[in-house]
């Protein structure tokens, strides 16, 4: 479960964020620490989840949804194209236990890992 986290805090509107994209299931807002030159995340607002593998399989549709709208950011904010990353625990560097979706656009030069 994730209980509690910072994402938890801007869903509710507890931390004001500028929503870049939103459907009944996600938003999406920028990176505060961006590692490319369009670094956006996609968080459910559901807290039910605390990484991908929990959504895959509780909630699948949800993650079909922040693929699709990490394609409109990418179309939006860069060239359509993105490298999408779910980090899925904290020896991989997974900080925030509310599942999240880095997208990195923008003519990336290295294998930057977020
Ligand atoms: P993780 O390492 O868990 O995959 O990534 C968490 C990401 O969330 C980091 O890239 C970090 O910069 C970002 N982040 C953490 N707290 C906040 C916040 O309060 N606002 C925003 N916009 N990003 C945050």
């Amino acid at each position: 479960m994730a209980t509690d986290t910072v994402f938890g805090k801007i869903v509710s509107g507890e931390i004001p964020v500028e929503i870049l994209a939103e459907t009944d299931r996600v938003i999406a807002f920028a990176d505060m620490n961006p590692q490319a030159p369009v670094h956006l995340l996609v968080i459910p607002k559901s807290t039910a989840y605390a990484n991908v593998t929990e959504l895959a399989a509780g909630d699948p549709e949800t993650l079909a949804d922040m693929v699709t709208v990490a394609q409109q950011l990418a179309a939006e904010h860069a060239n359509g194209e993105f490298r999408l990353i779910f980090n899925n625990g904290a020896s991989v560097g997974q900080t925030v236990f509310h599942v999240h979706a880095h997208v990195l656009a923008g003519n990336l030069e290295e294998r930057s890992l977020v």
